[in-house]
This record gives structure tokens, C-alpha cells and sequence, in this order.
């Protein structure tokens, strides 16, 4: 067969392979006994008919919201063309955006509204898509996406919507700390995936699917934070990006994309593509011109860029997929607060794409300039005691103690963080937290987001200190 798709030098493709979209069957695998059984809400599942022209409803017991007490809904928020040196600096006085909330947008945000999310911000989203991943809607594309209560909803509800109890999960390791009592709860057998600086460890990742027991039902899932790593800081590598992806292709997983640091990326090179980018410009093997889609579903979320307390994530996937987890917010929350959708699509709208993208070089840049006063006290203060790596990308150290035992490894971060660290006025994370089985780790996590810089040199001088006195007592 001929291919439409050259490689060039450094591995892309010249011309973009053709969209395979994997069968809605193949999803029947994929799926909960849980969300097998869970049927669609016999309400709402018919909200979209109310808009039918010409169709009068009597469906919803929807409140009539002339009766609600709020009248008009105006915010200000901060034009990132007009403030160049973005968010930290005293230079956005005066120079705000004044945004009006419509009576018609401010009637669909008291109300309730449709599962996946207020229209309006779920077409804006779409186009977010395809700019950052290259990733159109439509038929044949094979995805969707669905609004959620942060990205932590979202992905509970992934997890609940595909994993049965006993089944085994990948997880890189260490991994987000949000997601082990998921994994926990539902009794899984949680198989850690090792990471270094490049992310996550693809070799490892194969060896443990090429040694898999025969007869043991093979994981359904890899969950995997790839920019900014929480807890470890580390974005994974291309090559390492696509390694994985072949290995979701080869071994049938879905690759859970858990991505709340995308926009807060602030390496020296480009920013590698996302996996739900990837999946649709990696040819299925080096010989075809198509690229199967619909193993990656990626979760996003506001909260690191817009706010964290107004509880905006999305997902982005396989519709069977995404169908399946808003059937159980249907039976759960009933959907993402309708308000906070209308004042987020009404910013980001009134913004514009360009300028939202100028906010997050914004947000980015304050991280790195963070993550450079953490660096220098780092090195000031924790040179010979602990051993780390730059991130390029998010808001966390991950260092390692350097204990005086001759395996530094049987170091436990534990004690010495929660005892004489903490007495000492100094609170960061063991290592511990972030390891699915509660092992020892040598290993600490320090936040760099909210400190300032005079905090974090005391800090991290505390912390040196205490290190000092332990190893000398
Ligand atoms: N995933 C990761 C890796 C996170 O660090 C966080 C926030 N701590 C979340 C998900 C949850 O984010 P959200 O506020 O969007 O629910």
C-alpha cells in the first residue's frame, strides 16, 4: 500500500496519516460491570429534544428562573495584552477587562443545563483542541469531549467507568497521590511503571507486558501525568511519548492522559506533542498511512491557569467512553455547576483563543521564574544533602535525601519530614504518599507555587539545617 506519510530526520511525519477510528466494540472490553449497568437518566437523557423546533416541554422539573433572585452578573478579570509582565507584578491596575454577562447566558448558568457541559464552552474547548493537539470533532474523528467538576471528577469517573475490582492498573511510580484511593478502593493490583527525568520508563513499561502472566487478564489502563509530573516535576520525552503509545496499540490499554500542567510548561525546547496528539499523527506501524485513534483519554483542567476553586476540568476521548462517564455524573452531580461554565466560557470567549494562550505564557513564565528562586536556594542550601532535577515544567521539586547509609535508597524521608522538619517550621510531602504500595522513598516533594522568595530561602534553610542536625546526632 502506498503511504501518504514520509518520515522526516527527527522521526515526524511530513503529511499528516489518515484518521482510523477503532469500532465502537471494541470498547465493550474497556467497560465497567458497573457501567454496563448503569442506564442513561430517563430525563436527561432527552434534554437535547427541548431544543427540536416548534417542540413545547414539559419534560425537566427545571425551576423557572425568573423566580431566582439575581438580576445581572458582571466580573473583571485581567487583559494579558495589556499587562505584558503578566500575573505576580502590580501592573495590571487599571488595565482590566470589564465582562458582562448576558441576561440570556446568565438564564443558562442558573439553570440547569445538559451533563456534558454548557454547549458554548464545550464548542470553545473543541477548538482549544484542535489548536493545541490538531485534533477536529466530527464524524469519523471518533471523540468528544465532556466538562467536568475539576479534572479529579473526571477522571474518578473514568476509572469508575472501566475498572472493575480486582483488575490490574499501570500506574507510573511514584504517581499523583489524588488518584491511589481510586485504585485502592476498587482493590486494584496497582503495577508501577518506573520514571526517571524523561518521564515515564517505556522499557519498563514493555517488560512488564512482555513477561504478563498468560492468563491473566492484561490492564486496561495506563495513568500517566506527562507534563510537570506531580509529584516528580518530569515531562516525559517524546521518544518515550511515543514508545508508549505503541504499546497501548500493541497491548490494547487505554492511556489515561491526566495533563492539569500542560500549560504551565516552560522547558527550553519545544513542547513535546501530547499523547492525544500523538495517536493521531503516529501511523499505526512505519509502513501504513493510518493512524488508529481512540486509546488516549486526556484530562485537562483550569485550575492551574483560570482558578482553582471554580472547578473546571474536561476529557477529552472516545465517545463510548465519555458516554459512559457522564451516565454515572448523570446519576451522581447531575452536571458541572452551569455558572461557573458561563463565567468561564464568557472570559475565555471575550478573550479569544490568542489571548488565553497569552495568559498561559503568563502563568508559565511566573512558574519558571519560581522554579528559578527554588533552584538557587536549592543549591545553597541542599547541595551535598539531597539530589535532584530541574523541572522544565509545573510546580514541584522532587529530591532525593542523601542519607550517610550505604544504600541511600533505604533512606525514609518520612520521619525526618514529619518530625524534626516540621518542628523546625519547614511542612513539604514524603515520598512515601506518592508510591501506590506505601513503600519507603528517600524522595521529598516541595511545592514552589505559593512561597515567595525570602520563604522559600528560609525553608529551604531550615530544612538544611535539620538535615544537618539529624545526620550529626
Ligand atoms: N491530576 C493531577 C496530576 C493534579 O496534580 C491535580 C491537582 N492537584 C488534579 C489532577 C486535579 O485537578 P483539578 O483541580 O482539575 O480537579
Amino acid at each position: 500500500m502506498a503511504s501518504n506519510s514520509a518520515r522526516t530526520p527527527n522521526g515526524g511525519h511530513l503529511s499528516k496519516p489518515k484518521i482510523k477510528k477503532l469500532p465502537a466494540s471494541y470498547y465493550d472490553q474497556f467497560l465497567s460491570i458497573n457501567a454496563k449497568e448503569r442506564k442513561p437518566s430517563p430525563i436527561r437523557g432527552l434534554f437535547p429534544l427541548e431544543k427540536t423546533p416548534g417542540v413545547i416541554s414539559l419534560l425537566a422539573g427545571k425551576p423557572n428562573v425568573s423566580t431566582f433572585p439575581f438580576t445581572s452578573f458582571s466580573f473583571t478579570a485581567r487583559d494579558p495584552l495589556q499587562s505584558p509582565s503578566g500575573p505576580g507584578t502590580d501592573e495590571n491596575n487599571g488595565k482590566e477587562i470589564s465582562v458582562q454577562i448576558d441576561s440570556q447566558a446568565l438564564a443558562t448558568g442558573l439553570q440547569y443545563g445538559d451533563t456534558a457541559g454548557i454547549p458554548s464552552l464545550l464548542r470553545w474547548l473543541e477548538g482549544l483542541q484542535e489548536k493545541m493537539h490538531g485534533r477536529t470533532v466530527g464524524e469519523g474523528e471518533g471523540w468528544k469531549i465532556c466538562v467536568g467538576s475539576g479534572s479529579q471528577d473526571l477522571i474518578y469517573k473514568a476509572v469508575a467507568a472501566m475498572i472493575n475490582p480486582g483488575d490490574s492498573i499501570l500506574v507510573e511510580s511514584p504517581v499523583y497521590a489524588g488518584v491511589i484511593p481510586m485504585f485502592q478502593s476498587l482493590h486494584c493490583d496497582q503495577i508501577e511503571i518506573d520514571t526517571d527525568a524523561h518521564g515515564i520508563c517505556s522499557d519498563s513499561l514493555r517488560k512488564i507486558l512482555e513477561e504478563w502472566p498468560e492468563g491473566k487478564r492484561k490492564p486496561k489502563v495506563l495513568y500517566t501525568v506527562p507534563y510537570g509530573c506531580n509529584p516528580t516535576g518530569m515531562t516525559a520525552t517524546i521518544e518515550r511519548r511515543k514508545d508508549v503509545l505503541k504499546l497501548a496499540r500493541e497491548h490494547d490499554f487505554i492511556i489515561f492522559e491526566d495533563d492539569p500542567y500542560y500549560y504551565l510548561y516552560y522547558g527550553s525546547s519545544s513542547r513535546p506533542p501530547s499523547y492525544f496528539s500523538l495517536e493521531a499523527t503516529e501511523p499505526s506501524n512505519p509502513s501504513s498511512d493510518e493512524a488508529e485513534v481512540g486509546r488516549v483519554l486526556r484530562f485537562d483542567s483550569l485550575s492551574k491557569i483560570l482558578s482553582a476553586g471554580m472547578r473546571i476540568g474536561w476529557a477529552s476521548g472516545p465517545d463510548i467512553l465519555l458516554g459512559a462517564m457522564e451516565r454515572h455524573t448523570a446519576t451522581s452531580n447531575l452536571q458541572t455547576s452551569s455558572l461557573t461554565q458561563v463565567i468561564t466560557y464568557s472570559l475565555l470567549s471575550t478573550w479569544g483563543y490568542d489571548t488565553f494562550l497569552l495568559h498561559t505564557e503568563h502563568v508559565s513564565q511566573f512558574y519558571r521564574e519560581k522554579r528559578d528562586v527554588f533552584q538557587k536556594a536549592m543549591k545553597k542550601h541542599m547541595s551535598g544533602l539531597a539530589e535532584w532535577v530541574q523541572p522544565e515544567a509545573g510546580m514541584f521539586f522532587w529530591f532525593k535525601l542523601c542519607g550517610n547509609e550505604e544504600n541511600a535508597n533505604d533512606t525514609d524521608s518520612k520521619a525526618l519530614i514529619e518530625g524534626p522538619a516540621f518542628t523546625n517550621g519547614v511542612l513539604a510531602l514524603p515520598g512515601t504518599v506518592f508510591l501506590p504500595n506505601g513503600r519507603k522513598s528517600p524522595y521529598v516533594r516541595a511545592s514552589f507555587s505559593v512561597p515567595s522568595e525570602e520563604e522559600v530561602e528560609e525553608a529551604l534553610r531550615r530544612l538544611g539545617e535539620t538535615i544537618k542536625n539529624e545526620r550529626s546526632g
